[in-house]
């Protein structure tokens, strides 16, 4: 929870603070790279919905309740990390 607060901070200061603090001197975007790569989204993962047995390919990091398309039934709910996935999980999807 405290990573992502701070990682609002850094994209809320832009470059030009960042370079102000010393830290970004040497390469400019650098520091923003960065961010972004710490914002790499996660997989996706393959549940079962328990309820109805559907059979479906969901984002790990939702931003909002994923429901399985067939029945309705909340399938993973968002943490702002990983779901917390209430299906049955199959596995991750390369
Ligand atoms: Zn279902």
């Amino acid at each position: 929870m405290r990573r992502v607060q701070e990682k609002a901070h850094e994209k809320g200061i832009q470059g030009k603070e960042i370079r102000a603090d010393g830290q970004g001197v040497a390469a400019e975007g650098t520091e923003i790279l960065h961010v972004e790569e710490i914002e790499m989204p996660g997989k996706f993962i393959k549940v079962k919905c328990e309820k109805c047995k559907n059979e479906q390919v969901i984002f790990e990091k939702p931003a909002s309740n994923v429901k399985c398309l067939v029945c309705g039934e909340v399938l993973a709910e968002p943490t702002g990390g990983k779901a917390r996935v209430r299906a049955k999980v199959l596995g991750p999807v390369k």
